[in-house]
């Protein structure tokens, strides 16, 4: 017997970005086209990519959404027809939306179905309700609901619900904000958010007080997201999917983050529970990847003051991507394209689609045809040692030296 759970949602921030969260075990992926979506600086799809994109993951059984969350001007709406019929013909399948104007224009010019994106702030039943009049078919709540509401609107609207798992945190409401805007001229609302929440500041309404003497905080920067530990209420909630922020980060994020509650959740469909015994390893891989200190958000209450990130960066070395497996030669060795600089000596770890990571100390760095080099730069291509598990994909990984001592075996 096999028990329901919720979809994993990862983010794609590029074409390798999406085969690598779709083969890391995610349910579905959410990417920008070229047009009409936030996050300006994320590799957005062409439309070769796209196609590519929807092939390869429909093929592993995943789904892909298209971000269309900025808030239009009129010149815009007129172009989105066009747009939406590529979307079509690529079988997306479904977009993520936030202005009432492209709702209606979705559903009015195509039969795509339409996601309503977080920025949207939906926050109660009667707002639910609306939006699945207005042809909605999920609703990715506001993330200052906690689990427990969010059960009362599924209760209450008969409609699919997607909330935050993971991630960054917006001290906002749901990204609406301009402090970006004022302080860097980049509008956070069209693409353009400098993350200017995560700076320093200094509270003065006396201006005689010279700035030496100020004092200076991170008092507007929230903890990222980690709602492992409350994946059960998740479950007993019937929320729908389970969204992982962060189009932005890397390869090593979008494959750790997506292998971590794939495993869990696949882990609770076959056994209805999570008392797993690799519990313990997969909040060591959550810690493994870049991330300010984690908390639950809002999931089970009001966050308050404990939510704010006091300090610069996190405090743990984090680990960091050395090669992205090309090919496995059989029984010989692993062919990897070096992603960052490592050398003879360092401990590298593959990180298998399922299961334990395997990690190692490199003693030779040999290139493609076998030649022995002392360091390895980005884009090399490398011979590594073979693993039989090791498939293309796979990510390796640096370990700092002191993990990386502990863990080599
Ligand atoms: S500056 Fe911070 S609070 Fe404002 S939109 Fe960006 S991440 Fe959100």
């Amino acid at each position: 017997m096999t028990h329901w759970v919720p979809e994993l949602l990862s983010p794609a921030g590029s074409l390798e970005k999406l085969k690598v969260a779709v083969s890391y075990g995610a349910d579905a992926v959410y990417l920008g086209g070229q047009n009409f979506g936030l996050r300006s600086a994320a590799d957005n799809f062409t439309e070769t990519e796209l196609k590519e994109g929807v092939e390869f993951a429909h093929e592993h059984g995943a789904q892909v959404y298209v971000v269309l969350n900025s808030f239009l001007y009129d010149k815009e709406l007129d172009d989105l027809p066009d747009f939406l019929k590529i979307l079509e013909e690529v079988k997306v399948d479904a977009v993520i939306v936030s202005d009432l104007g492209v709702v209606e224009t979705v559903a009015k010019k195509s039969a795509l179905e339409i996601h309503l994106s977080t920025q949207a702030s939906c926050l109660n039943s009667a707002a639910a309700q609306f939006w699945k009049n207005k042809g909605v078919t999920r609703i990715v709540l506001g993330r200052e609901v906690t689990i427990e509401e969010a059960k009362k609107i599924k209760e209450e609207v008969d409609i699919e619900l997607e909330m935050f798992i993971h991630g960054s945190m917006c001290m906002a409401y749901s990204g609406n904000c301009v402090i970006s805007n004022y302080t860097q001229g980049r509008d956070s609302n069209r693409g353009g958010c400098a993350h200017s929440c995560r700076f320093e500041y200094s509270i003065s309404n006396d201006n005689s007080v010279e700035d030496s003497q100020k004092k200076f905080a991170h008092f507007m920067s929230s903890k990222d997201l980690m709602g492992l530990r409350v994946l059960q209420d998740f479950i007993d909630a019937g929320i729908d999917s389970l969204k992982v922020e962060g189009r932005m980060k890397s390869h090593h994020y979008a494959g750790t983050i997506s292998k971590v509650y794939s495993e869990a959740l696949q882990y609770y469909k076959e056994n209805g529970n999570l008392l797993s015994e690799d519990l313990y390893r997969w909040e060591v891989e959550l810690e493994k990847v870049s991330h300010r200190d984690y908390h639950l958000g809002n999931l089970m209450a009001p966050a308050g003051k404990e939510s704010i990130f006091p300090e610069r960066q996190h405090a743990v070395v984090e680990t960091k991507v050395a090669a992205m497996v090309l090919e496995s030669i059989e029984d010989k060795y692993i062919l990897a394209e070096a992603r960052g600089p490592f050398q003879a000596g360092d401990t590298l770890e593959y990180i298998f689609f399922k299961g334990k990571t395997h990690s190692f100390q490199l003693k030779e760095i040999q290139d493609a045809t076998g030649e022995t080099f002392s360091k390895a730069r980005p884009g090399m291509l490398v011979r590594l040692p073979y693993v039989r598990e090791a498939e293309a994909l796979n990510i390796v990984r640096a370990l700092p030296s002191s993990l990386g001592q502990r863990e080599a075996r």
